[in-house]
């Protein structure tokens, strides 16, 4: 069950198709894994309708959030060359950004048993993540230098705070200062929107500070 959700806040933007088109993305896949949400945003959707008198009708949830993802997905993404089809794994908008699959994508690997790939950063400079952590692995601790969101879609993870699974909408802030682990009984693939580069606060930090870089 997903525990942790976006703020209202993020789901009022998201629904006015106003905001960061990173922010959306994540919110959009988010609502992949959450109905509660995804009610709250079709909701929003026809109450904005009815304020600006608009005729297009909102009555169903799936319409809805059909209709939402293809607002989302039109961002212009950088794609690879390759033409390999993948089955569908992740999210549906998630997907779209990785059409040829996760191999395809430009990977940075900041330390052992972890790898992280820039998906793309939005016009107003967030920038959404795609990060593999394998089974068992544990980022050195770390804080943020603005917020920053992950949004588990594979596996799950734990840190200081909690343990997330599939679907956990977790904002982390200048405050919090953590070291996630992956679980141990499988891979976990998250997806992050970030305002500014994590910065490590570990003994390990000055080392790993300029490699961690999505
Ligand atoms: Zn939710």
């Amino acid at each position: 069950m997903t525990l942790w959700h976006p703020s209202s806040d993020k789901l009022i933007e998201f629904s006015s198709g106003v905001g960061s088109a990173a922010m959306n993305i994540a919110v959009s896949a988010h609502l992949h894994f959450c109905k509660d949400c995804l009610r709250q945003v079709v909701e929003y959707e026809s109450v904005a309708a009815v304020l600006f008198e608009q005729q297009a009708e909102v009555t169903m949830a799936k319409d809805g959030f059909e209709t939402l993802m293809e607002r989302i997905v039109r961002q212009p993404v950088s794609r690879p060359s390759t033409t390999r089809v993948v089955p569908s794994r992740f999210p549906p908008v998630v997907e779209k950004l990785m059409a040829h699959g996760t191999d395809a994508l430009c990977w940075k690997k900041p330390m052992k048993n972890l790898r992280v790939s820039q998906l793309l950063t939005d016009e107003q400079g967030l920038t959404l993540g795609l990060h593999h952590m394998k089974a068992g692995c544990r980022v050195p601790q770390h804080t943020h230098r603005g917020h920053e969101i992950s949004l588990v879609i594979e596996g799950g993870f734990s840190d200081q705070m909690g343990s997330y699974g599939v679907g956990d909408f977790i904002t982390l802030s200048t405050e919090h200062h953590h070291s996630p682990q992956a679980d141990a009984d499988g891979d976990c693939w998250l997806l992050s929107v970030v305002e500014a580069p994590v910065r490590l606060t570990g003994p390990l930090g000055w080392i790993l500070n300029p490699f961690i870089k999505a």
